[in-house]
Protein backbone atom coordinates (compact mmCIF):
# COMPACT_ATOMS: atom_id res chain seq x y z
CA UNK A 1 0.00 0.00 0.00
CA UNK A 2 1.95 3.20 -1.38
CA UNK A 3 0.58 5.06 1.89
CA UNK A 4 3.25 7.91 3.64
CA UNK A 5 3.45 7.98 7.54
CA UNK A 6 1.56 11.18 7.96
CA UNK A 7 -1.61 10.01 6.66
CA UNK A 8 -1.44 7.76 9.94
CA UNK A 9 -0.26 11.19 12.00
CA UNK A 10 -3.72 11.73 14.17
CA UNK A 11 -4.52 14.78 15.98
CA UNK A 12 -5.26 13.86 19.57
CA UNK A 13 -6.83 11.17 21.74
CA UNK A 14 -9.17 8.62 20.28
CA UNK A 15 -12.82 8.27 22.35
CA UNK A 16 -15.50 6.83 21.62
CA UNK A 17 -14.96 7.02 17.63
CA UNK A 18 -14.29 10.56 18.05
CA UNK A 19 -10.66 12.34 17.41
CA UNK A 20 -10.08 14.57 20.01
CA UNK A 21 -9.08 18.61 19.81
CA UNK A 22 -8.15 20.72 22.66
CA UNK A 23 -6.53 23.94 22.67
CA UNK A 24 -3.82 22.43 24.96
CA UNK A 25 -1.51 20.44 23.01
CA UNK A 26 1.96 18.64 23.31
CA UNK A 27 4.88 17.92 20.88
CA UNK A 28 6.39 14.50 19.24
CA UNK A 29 9.61 15.02 18.44
CA UNK A 30 11.85 12.86 15.90
CA UNK A 31 14.17 11.35 17.87
CA UNK A 32 17.12 11.42 15.93
CA UNK A 33 16.90 15.18 14.85
CA UNK A 34 14.66 16.60 17.71
CA UNK A 35 12.55 18.06 14.98
CA UNK A 36 8.68 18.10 15.85
CA UNK A 37 6.65 15.42 13.90
CA UNK A 38 3.31 16.18 15.76
CA UNK A 39 1.67 18.12 17.65
CA UNK A 40 -1.28 16.74 19.87
CA UNK A 41 -3.99 17.67 21.74
CA UNK A 42 -3.36 16.84 25.30
CA UNK A 43 -5.58 14.85 26.67
CA UNK A 44 -6.67 15.67 30.55
CA UNK A 45 -7.99 13.83 33.38
CA UNK A 46 -11.83 14.36 32.36
CA UNK A 47 -10.99 13.41 28.91
CA UNK A 48 -9.93 10.25 30.50
CA UNK A 49 -12.71 10.01 32.89
CA UNK A 50 -14.92 10.19 29.26
CA UNK A 51 -13.24 7.76 27.93
CA UNK A 52 -13.77 5.10 30.58
CA UNK A 53 -17.36 5.78 30.47
CA UNK A 54 -17.63 5.12 26.80
CA UNK A 55 -16.43 1.96 27.42
CA UNK A 56 -18.48 1.31 30.31
CA UNK A 57 -21.54 1.69 27.67
CA UNK A 58 -19.69 -0.04 24.70
CA UNK A 59 -19.05 -3.26 27.32
CA UNK A 60 -22.72 -3.76 27.20
CA UNK A 61 -22.89 -4.66 23.39
CA UNK A 62 -19.08 -5.66 22.83
CA UNK A 63 -19.89 -8.47 25.70
CA UNK A 64 -22.73 -9.90 23.83
CA UNK A 65 -20.77 -10.38 20.43
CA UNK A 66 -19.84 -13.96 19.62
CA UNK A 67 -16.35 -15.24 19.72
CA UNK A 68 -16.77 -15.45 16.21
CA UNK A 69 -17.45 -11.86 15.49
CA UNK A 70 -14.63 -10.84 17.47
CA UNK A 71 -12.07 -12.90 15.60
CA UNK A 72 -13.48 -11.36 12.28
CA UNK A 73 -12.89 -7.46 13.26
CA UNK A 74 -9.42 -8.73 14.87
CA UNK A 75 -8.30 -9.87 11.47
CA UNK A 76 -9.53 -7.11 9.48
CA UNK A 77 -7.43 -5.23 12.06
CA UNK A 78 -4.59 -7.43 11.51
CA UNK A 79 -4.90 -6.97 7.78
CA UNK A 80 -5.28 -3.36 8.17
CA UNK A 81 -1.58 -3.30 10.22
CA UNK A 82 -0.15 -5.63 7.60
CA UNK A 83 -1.51 -2.93 4.69
CA UNK A 84 0.28 -0.06 6.35
CA UNK A 85 3.03 -2.08 8.04
CA UNK A 86 5.67 0.16 5.87
CA UNK A 87 4.13 3.70 6.80
CA UNK A 88 3.85 2.39 10.61
CA UNK A 89 7.45 0.89 10.64
CA UNK A 90 8.37 4.70 9.68
CA UNK A 91 6.09 6.54 12.24
CA UNK A 92 7.75 3.92 14.65
CA UNK A 93 11.39 4.93 13.78
CA UNK A 94 10.51 8.69 13.50
CA UNK A 95 8.71 8.85 17.29
CA UNK A 96 11.08 6.00 18.96
CA UNK A 97 14.62 6.03 16.80
CA UNK A 98 14.71 2.19 16.38
CA UNK A 99 16.04 1.51 13.12
CA UNK A 100 13.73 0.82 10.35
CA UNK A 101 13.90 -2.67 10.10
CA UNK A 102 13.59 -3.46 13.64
CA UNK A 103 10.32 -1.06 13.49
CA UNK A 104 9.25 -3.70 10.64
CA UNK A 105 9.42 -6.28 13.15
CA UNK A 106 7.86 -4.48 15.81
CA UNK A 107 5.19 -4.16 13.25
CA UNK A 108 4.95 -7.31 12.42
CA UNK A 109 5.57 -8.70 16.08
CA UNK A 110 2.05 -6.32 17.10
CA UNK A 111 0.33 -7.48 14.33
CA UNK A 112 1.03 -10.92 15.03
CA UNK A 113 -0.48 -10.71 18.53
CA UNK A 114 -3.45 -9.22 17.05
CA UNK A 115 -4.00 -12.06 14.39
CA UNK A 116 -2.73 -14.41 17.64
CA UNK A 117 -5.95 -13.40 19.90
CA UNK A 118 -8.41 -13.03 16.75
CA UNK A 119 -7.52 -16.82 16.70
CA UNK A 120 -7.86 -17.32 21.20
CA UNK A 121 -11.36 -15.41 20.23
CA UNK A 122 -13.24 -18.33 18.97
CA UNK A 123 -11.65 -21.04 21.58
CA UNK A 124 -12.61 -19.50 24.69
CA UNK A 125 -13.76 -22.58 26.70
CA UNK A 126 -15.34 -23.50 30.18
CA UNK A 127 -15.99 -26.95 31.58
CA UNK A 128 -18.98 -29.05 32.62
CA UNK A 129 -18.95 -31.67 34.89
CA UNK A 130 -21.21 -33.63 37.44
CA UNK A 131 -22.71 -32.05 40.26
CA UNK A 132 -22.73 -33.73 43.93
CA UNK A 133 -25.82 -36.00 42.85
CA UNK A 134 -28.11 -36.43 39.62
CA UNK A 135 -29.64 -33.84 38.59
CA UNK A 136 -27.02 -31.44 39.40
CA UNK A 137 -24.62 -30.56 37.19
CA UNK A 138 -21.11 -27.96 37.62
CA UNK A 139 -20.94 -25.49 34.84
CA UNK A 140 -18.33 -23.47 34.42
CA UNK A 141 -18.54 -20.42 32.01
CA UNK A 142 -15.82 -17.71 31.51
CA UNK A 143 -17.06 -14.17 30.95
CA UNK A 144 -14.98 -10.56 29.94
CA UNK A 145 -14.13 -9.36 32.94
CA UNK A 146 -15.27 -5.77 31.95
CA UNK A 147 -13.51 -2.45 30.53
CA UNK A 148 -9.82 -2.25 30.96
CA UNK A 149 -7.24 0.19 31.66
CA UNK A 150 -3.85 -0.27 30.12
CA UNK A 151 -0.19 2.23 30.50
CA UNK A 152 2.63 0.99 27.83
CA UNK A 153 6.06 2.29 27.82
CA UNK A 154 7.70 4.41 24.83
CA UNK A 155 10.65 1.18 24.27
CA UNK A 156 7.79 -0.72 21.98
CA UNK A 157 5.32 1.85 20.95
CA UNK A 158 3.28 -0.88 18.89
CA UNK A 159 3.61 -4.18 20.26
CA UNK A 160 2.77 -3.32 23.76
CA UNK A 161 -0.58 -2.05 22.84
CA UNK A 162 -0.94 -4.59 20.69
CA UNK A 163 -0.59 -7.50 23.10
CA UNK A 164 -2.62 -5.85 25.65
CA UNK A 165 -5.73 -4.22 23.36
CA UNK A 166 -6.02 -7.14 20.98
CA UNK A 167 -6.16 -9.84 24.22
CA UNK A 168 -8.74 -7.26 25.73
CA UNK A 169 -10.83 -7.33 23.00
CA UNK A 170 -10.73 -10.91 21.95
CA UNK A 171 -11.94 -12.05 25.28
CA UNK A 172 -14.93 -9.46 25.15
CA UNK A 173 -13.69 -6.40 26.97
CA UNK A 174 -13.68 -2.92 26.15
CA UNK A 175 -10.53 -0.97 26.37
CA UNK A 176 -8.92 2.18 27.32
CA UNK A 177 -4.97 2.35 26.53
CA UNK A 178 -2.73 5.01 27.46
CA UNK A 179 0.53 5.19 25.61
CA UNK A 180 4.04 7.08 26.93
CA UNK A 181 3.68 10.57 26.26
CA UNK A 182 7.20 10.00 24.02
CA UNK A 183 5.19 7.75 21.60
CA UNK A 184 1.75 7.97 21.29
CA UNK A 185 1.91 8.48 17.42
CA UNK A 186 1.96 4.45 16.92
CA UNK A 187 -0.72 3.49 19.11
CA UNK A 188 -3.24 6.61 17.69
CA UNK A 189 -2.12 5.46 13.71
CA UNK A 190 -3.17 1.48 15.14
CA UNK A 191 -6.62 2.89 16.69
CA UNK A 192 -6.95 4.78 13.56
CA UNK A 193 -6.49 1.25 11.49
CA UNK A 194 -8.75 -0.71 14.28
CA UNK A 195 -11.92 1.85 13.01
CA UNK A 196 -11.21 1.35 9.49
CA UNK A 197 -11.14 -2.23 10.41
CA UNK A 198 -14.87 -2.30 11.79
CA UNK A 199 -14.15 -2.08 14.97
CA UNK A 200 -17.00 -0.44 17.04
CA UNK A 201 -16.65 3.19 18.54
CA UNK A 202 -16.01 2.99 21.97
CA UNK A 203 -14.33 -0.64 22.22
CA UNK A 204 -10.89 0.56 21.51
CA UNK A 205 -9.84 3.96 22.98
CA UNK A 206 -6.58 5.48 23.42
CA UNK A 207 -6.28 8.81 25.03
CA UNK A 208 -2.83 10.88 24.74
CA UNK A 209 -1.30 13.23 27.21
CA UNK A 210 1.40 14.15 29.24
CA UNK A 211 0.06 14.55 32.72
CA UNK A 212 1.28 10.36 33.31
CA UNK A 213 0.11 10.78 36.66
CA UNK A 214 -2.99 12.22 36.46
CA UNK A 215 -4.08 9.97 33.81
CA UNK A 216 -2.74 7.09 35.31
CA UNK A 217 -4.93 7.75 38.73
CA UNK A 218 -8.06 7.96 36.47
CA UNK A 219 -7.39 4.33 35.08
CA UNK A 220 -6.17 2.96 38.35
CA UNK A 221 -9.04 4.00 41.02
CA UNK A 222 -11.92 4.04 38.98
CA UNK A 223 -14.60 1.49 40.01
CA UNK A 224 -15.68 1.26 36.32
CA UNK A 225 -12.55 -0.14 35.03
CA UNK A 226 -12.41 -3.91 35.91
CA UNK A 227 -8.67 -5.03 35.19
CA UNK A 228 -5.84 -2.83 34.67
CA UNK A 229 -2.61 -3.93 32.63
CA UNK A 230 1.20 -1.63 32.79
CA UNK A 231 3.81 -2.16 30.93
CA UNK A 232 6.68 -0.31 32.06
CA UNK A 233 9.44 -0.14 35.06
CA UNK A 234 9.47 -1.99 38.02
CA UNK A 235 9.18 1.52 40.55
CA UNK A 236 5.91 3.10 38.58
CA UNK A 237 4.47 -0.70 38.71
CA UNK A 238 5.05 -0.55 41.91
CA UNK A 239 3.10 2.68 42.83
CA UNK A 240 0.33 1.53 40.13
CA UNK A 241 -0.57 -1.88 42.15
CA UNK A 242 -1.04 0.29 45.16
CA UNK A 243 -3.51 3.01 43.12
CA UNK A 244 -5.52 0.12 42.12
CA UNK A 245 -5.72 -1.60 45.55
CA UNK A 246 -8.66 0.86 46.67
CA UNK A 247 -10.45 -0.79 44.29
CA UNK A 248 -9.22 -4.53 44.14
CA UNK A 249 -8.99 -4.63 40.51
CA UNK A 250 -7.56 -7.64 38.36
CA UNK A 251 -3.86 -6.84 37.78
CA UNK A 252 -0.98 -7.64 35.62
CA UNK A 253 2.57 -5.88 35.36
CA UNK A 254 5.03 -6.25 32.82
CA UNK A 255 8.22 -4.58 34.56
CA UNK A 256 12.02 -4.43 34.54
CA UNK A 257 13.93 -6.72 33.70
CA UNK A 258 17.80 -7.93 34.59
CA UNK A 259 18.61 -10.67 32.44
CA UNK A 260 21.81 -12.71 32.71
CA UNK A 261 23.28 -14.14 29.37
CA UNK A 262 25.31 -17.30 30.63
CA UNK A 263 28.03 -18.80 28.49
CA UNK A 264 29.23 -22.24 29.29
CA UNK A 265 32.75 -23.77 28.60
CA UNK A 266 30.75 -25.71 26.15
CA UNK A 267 28.82 -23.34 24.27
CA UNK A 268 29.18 -22.72 20.76
CA UNK A 269 31.13 -19.29 20.85
CA UNK A 270 29.81 -18.30 17.46
CA UNK A 271 26.30 -18.68 17.98
CA UNK A 272 26.96 -17.49 21.55
CA UNK A 273 27.98 -14.47 19.94
CA UNK A 274 25.38 -14.13 17.34
CA UNK A 275 23.12 -14.46 20.18
CA UNK A 276 24.57 -11.38 22.35
CA UNK A 277 24.70 -9.28 19.44
CA UNK A 278 20.69 -9.50 19.32
CA UNK A 279 19.93 -9.98 23.11
CA UNK A 280 22.19 -6.61 23.52
CA UNK A 281 22.14 -4.35 21.10
CA UNK A 282 18.22 -4.24 19.47
CA UNK A 283 16.59 -1.15 20.18
CA UNK A 284 20.17 -0.08 20.90
CA UNK A 285 19.64 -2.21 24.76
CA UNK A 286 16.38 -0.33 25.57
CA UNK A 287 14.15 -3.39 25.83
CA UNK A 288 12.89 -5.35 29.15
CA UNK A 289 14.21 -8.48 28.06
CA UNK A 290 17.90 -7.33 27.08
CA UNK A 291 20.63 -9.20 28.19
CA UNK A 292 21.72 -6.93 31.25
CA UNK A 293 24.36 -9.15 32.53
CA UNK A 294 26.72 -11.40 30.75
CA UNK A 295 28.25 -14.55 32.83
CA UNK A 296 30.90 -16.06 31.04
CA UNK A 297 32.81 -18.93 31.91
CA UNK A 298 36.46 -18.50 32.43
CA UNK A 299 37.78 -20.76 29.82
CA UNK A 300 35.99 -19.46 27.14
CA UNK A 301 35.96 -15.62 28.45
CA UNK A 302 38.73 -14.90 26.59
CA UNK A 303 37.51 -15.99 23.16
CA UNK A 304 33.69 -14.69 23.71
CA UNK A 305 34.79 -11.10 24.82
CA UNK A 306 37.42 -10.93 21.59
CA UNK A 307 34.69 -12.25 19.27
CA UNK A 308 31.78 -10.05 20.62
CA UNK A 309 34.22 -6.99 20.00
CA UNK A 310 35.37 -7.89 16.34
CA UNK A 311 31.29 -8.06 15.85
CA UNK A 312 30.36 -4.75 17.78
CA UNK A 313 33.36 -3.06 15.87
CA UNK A 314 30.83 -3.57 12.80
CA UNK A 315 27.51 -1.75 14.04
CA UNK A 316 26.90 1.27 12.55
CA UNK A 317 25.19 3.74 14.86
CA UNK A 318 23.10 6.70 13.54
CA UNK A 319 19.60 7.54 11.73
CA UNK A 320 17.22 4.46 12.18
CA UNK A 321 15.84 5.82 8.54
CA UNK A 322 19.48 5.91 7.26
CA UNK A 323 20.01 2.06 7.63
CA UNK A 324 22.01 1.84 10.75
CA UNK A 325 21.82 -0.66 12.90
CA UNK A 326 21.46 1.21 15.98
CA UNK A 327 19.61 4.12 16.66
CA UNK A 328 19.83 6.80 19.50
CA UNK A 329 18.60 6.08 22.79
CA UNK A 330 15.06 7.83 23.81
CA UNK A 331 16.69 11.04 25.25
CA UNK A 332 20.32 12.62 26.21
CA UNK A 333 19.16 12.02 29.63
CA UNK A 334 18.81 8.42 28.78
CA UNK A 335 22.16 8.31 27.41
CA UNK A 336 23.54 10.10 30.47
CA UNK A 337 22.11 7.99 32.51
CA UNK A 338 23.82 4.72 30.99
CA UNK A 339 27.31 6.74 31.01
CA UNK A 340 27.07 7.16 34.48
CA UNK A 341 26.56 3.37 35.18
CA UNK A 342 29.57 2.91 33.15
CA UNK A 343 31.77 5.52 34.84
CA UNK A 344 30.84 4.44 37.82
CA UNK A 345 31.67 0.45 37.22
CA UNK A 346 35.30 1.64 35.29
CA UNK A 347 36.19 4.29 38.71
CA UNK A 348 35.98 0.73 40.49
CA UNK A 349 37.76 -1.68 38.40
CA UNK A 350 35.92 -2.72 35.26
CA UNK A 351 37.66 -1.93 32.22
CA UNK A 352 36.54 -1.19 29.19
CA UNK A 353 37.32 -3.40 26.27
CA UNK A 354 36.15 -1.69 23.41
CA UNK A 355 33.75 1.78 22.97
CA UNK A 356 34.00 4.83 20.62
CA UNK A 357 33.96 8.71 21.44
CA UNK A 358 30.81 9.58 23.20
CA UNK A 359 29.65 13.06 21.40
CA UNK A 360 27.47 13.49 25.01
CA UNK A 361 24.16 12.81 22.65
CA UNK A 362 21.87 10.57 22.92
CA UNK A 363 23.68 8.23 20.30
CA UNK A 364 25.30 6.12 22.83
CA UNK A 365 27.92 4.20 21.78
CA UNK A 366 28.38 0.17 22.17
CA UNK A 367 30.35 -0.45 24.95
CA UNK A 368 32.50 -3.89 26.17
CA UNK A 369 33.23 -3.54 29.81
CA UNK A 370 35.01 -6.57 31.55
CA UNK A 371 35.59 -7.40 35.08
CA UNK A 372 32.70 -6.76 36.26
CA UNK A 373 31.51 -7.92 39.72
CA UNK A 374 28.45 -8.03 41.84
CA UNK A 375 28.96 -4.93 43.79
CA UNK A 376 28.87 -2.41 41.02
CA UNK A 377 25.51 -0.77 40.35
CA UNK A 378 25.81 -1.42 36.72
CA UNK A 379 25.73 -5.37 37.75
CA UNK A 380 21.95 -4.82 39.77
CA UNK A 381 20.61 -2.43 37.72
CA UNK A 382 19.05 -2.23 34.62
CA UNK A 383 21.56 -0.43 31.92
CA UNK A 384 18.82 0.55 29.26
CA UNK A 385 21.26 1.35 26.63
CA UNK A 386 24.27 -0.67 24.47
CA UNK A 387 26.54 -1.69 26.45
CA UNK A 388 27.84 -5.63 27.63
CA UNK A 389 28.82 -6.30 30.76
CA UNK A 390 30.75 -9.45 31.96
CA UNK A 391 31.24 -11.60 34.80
CA UNK A 392 33.64 -14.59 34.69
CA UNK A 393 32.77 -17.78 36.57
CA UNK A 394 34.26 -21.08 37.06
CA UNK A 395 31.37 -23.29 38.25
CA UNK A 396 27.86 -24.13 36.94
CA UNK A 397 25.93 -23.63 40.53
CA UNK A 398 28.41 -20.30 40.66
CA UNK A 399 26.57 -18.66 37.27
CA UNK A 400 23.00 -19.96 38.32
CA UNK A 401 23.77 -18.39 42.29
CA UNK A 402 25.12 -15.33 40.20
CA UNK A 403 22.09 -15.28 37.75
CA UNK A 404 19.22 -15.28 40.21
CA UNK A 405 20.88 -12.41 42.28
CA UNK A 406 18.91 -9.63 41.36
CA UNK A 407 15.69 -8.65 42.51
CA UNK A 408 14.45 -9.30 38.98
CA UNK A 409 13.30 -12.44 37.60
CA UNK A 410 11.94 -11.90 33.58
CA UNK A 411 14.27 -13.61 30.84
CA UNK A 412 17.59 -15.54 31.10
CA UNK A 413 20.02 -16.88 28.04
CA UNK A 414 22.04 -19.84 28.46
CA UNK A 415 24.44 -21.38 26.02
CA UNK A 416 25.68 -24.66 26.20
CA UNK A 417 25.46 -27.86 24.36
CA UNK A 418 24.66 -30.23 26.78
CA UNK A 419 21.38 -31.34 27.05
CA UNK A 420 21.39 -32.35 30.51
CA UNK A 421 22.91 -28.91 31.61
CA UNK A 422 20.10 -27.05 30.22
CA UNK A 423 17.60 -28.81 31.87
CA UNK A 424 19.57 -28.75 34.95
CA UNK A 425 20.50 -24.72 34.78
CA UNK A 426 16.78 -23.96 33.76
CA UNK A 427 15.22 -25.71 36.30
CA UNK A 428 16.93 -23.60 38.97
CA UNK A 429 16.67 -19.82 37.12
CA UNK A 430 14.37 -17.90 38.78
CA UNK A 431 12.83 -16.26 35.77
CA UNK A 432 9.60 -16.44 33.89
CA UNK A 433 11.29 -16.59 29.90
CA UNK A 434 14.75 -18.76 29.18
CA UNK A 435 16.23 -18.27 25.63
CA UNK A 436 18.18 -21.92 25.32
CA UNK A 437 20.69 -21.17 22.46
CA UNK A 438 18.50 -18.63 20.68
CA UNK A 439 18.08 -15.10 21.98
CA UNK A 440 15.11 -14.50 19.67
CA UNK A 441 12.69 -15.33 22.24
CA UNK A 442 9.21 -13.01 21.73
CA UNK A 443 7.28 -14.84 20.17
CA UNK A 444 2.39 -14.48 20.13
CA UNK A 445 2.30 -18.03 20.69
CA UNK A 446 4.49 -17.63 24.03
CA UNK A 447 3.53 -16.94 27.75
CA UNK A 448 5.22 -13.60 27.85
CA UNK A 449 5.98 -12.23 31.69
CA UNK A 450 8.28 -12.70 34.78
CA UNK A 451 8.33 -13.48 38.21
CA UNK A 452 9.51 -11.60 41.12
CA UNK A 453 9.49 -7.84 40.85
CA UNK A 454 9.15 -8.02 37.35
CA UNK A 455 6.07 -8.72 37.18
CA UNK A 456 3.03 -10.93 37.07
CA UNK A 457 0.32 -12.11 34.52
CA UNK A 458 1.32 -13.36 30.80
CA UNK A 459 0.86 -11.86 27.46
CA UNK A 460 0.42 -13.90 24.32
CA UNK A 461 -0.14 -17.86 24.17
CA UNK A 462 -3.26 -19.96 25.15
CA UNK A 463 -2.68 -18.16 28.89
CA UNK A 464 -3.20 -14.43 27.18
CA UNK A 465 -6.49 -14.38 27.93
CA UNK A 466 -6.67 -15.70 31.10
CA UNK A 467 -6.01 -12.36 32.75
CA UNK A 468 -9.19 -10.74 30.85
CA UNK A 469 -11.50 -13.00 31.83
CA UNK A 470 -13.38 -13.99 35.17
CA UNK A 471 -14.94 -17.76 35.95
CA UNK A 472 -18.28 -18.06 36.57
CA UNK A 473 -19.76 -21.35 38.82
CA UNK A 474 -23.40 -22.37 37.74
CA UNK A 475 -24.81 -25.21 39.86
CA UNK A 476 -27.45 -26.42 37.82
CA UNK A 477 -29.94 -28.54 39.25
CA UNK A 478 -33.51 -29.54 39.45
CA UNK A 479 -33.37 -32.02 36.11
P1 LIG B 1 8.15 4.04 33.10
O1 LIG B 1 8.82 5.28 33.48
O2 LIG B 1 7.68 3.14 34.17
O3 LIG B 1 6.92 4.47 32.15
C1 LIG B 1 6.06 3.53 31.59
C2 LIG B 1 4.72 4.17 31.34
O4 LIG B 1 4.17 4.61 32.57
C3 LIG B 1 4.77 5.39 30.46
O5 LIG B 1 3.58 5.44 29.71
C4 LIG B 1 4.78 6.54 31.45
O6 LIG B 1 4.27 7.73 30.92
C5 LIG B 1 3.85 6.00 32.50
N1 LIG B 1 4.06 6.55 33.83
C6 LIG B 1 5.20 7.02 34.37
N2 LIG B 1 4.98 7.42 35.66
C7 LIG B 1 3.66 7.20 35.90
C8 LIG B 1 2.82 7.40 37.02
N3 LIG B 1 3.30 7.88 38.17
N4 LIG B 1 1.52 7.07 36.93
C9 LIG B 1 1.02 6.55 35.79
N5 LIG B 1 1.76 6.35 34.69
C10 LIG B 1 3.09 6.65 34.74
O7 LIG B 1 9.05 3.13 32.18
P2 LIG B 1 9.81 3.55 30.87
O8 LIG B 1 11.08 4.15 31.28
O9 LIG B 1 8.93 4.30 29.95
O10 LIG B 1 10.02 2.11 30.20
C11 LIG B 1 11.07 1.34 30.48
C12 LIG B 1 10.72 0.28 31.51
O11 LIG B 1 9.69 -0.57 31.03
C13 LIG B 1 11.89 -0.63 31.76
O12 LIG B 1 12.02 -0.92 33.12
C14 LIG B 1 11.54 -1.88 30.98
O13 LIG B 1 12.17 -3.04 31.43
C15 LIG B 1 10.08 -1.92 31.17
N6 LIG B 1 9.45 -2.75 30.13
C16 LIG B 1 8.96 -3.96 30.49
C17 LIG B 1 8.39 -4.79 29.53
C18 LIG B 1 7.86 -6.11 29.93
O14 LIG B 1 7.11 -6.68 29.15
N7 LIG B 1 8.18 -6.64 31.08
C19 LIG B 1 8.32 -4.38 28.21
C20 LIG B 1 8.84 -3.13 27.86
C21 LIG B 1 9.39 -2.33 28.86
P3 LIG B 1 5.24 8.90 30.36
O15 LIG B 1 6.30 8.19 29.58
O16 LIG B 1 4.38 9.76 29.54
O17 LIG B 1 5.80 9.56 31.58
Amino acid sequence: MADTYQTLIMPGSLINGQWHKSEQTFSVKNKTNSEIIATLSNAKPEDMETAVEQATAAFAQWRNTTGAERSRLLMAWYNKLMEHREALATLLTLEQGKPLAEAKGEIDYGAGYVRWFAGEAERIYGDICDGLHHGQSVNVIKKPVGVVGAITPWNFPNAMIARKAAAALAAGCTFVGRPASETPLSALAMAKLAQEAGIPDGVLNIVTGTDARKLGKVLTQSPQVAKFSFTGSTRVGQQLIQDCASTVKRVSMELGGNAPFIVFDDADIEAAVDGAMLAKFRNAGQTCVCANRFLVHRQCHDAFVSALAEKMRTLSVGDGLDAADMGPLISTQAANNVHELVSQAIAEGATCDYSRKWDNSAFYPPTLLTGVNTSMRIFNEEIFGPVVTVTPFDEEQEAITLANQTKYGLAAYLYTQDYTRIRRVADQLDVGMVGINDAAISNPAAPFGGVKQSGFGREGSKYGLDDYLSLQYRCLGGY
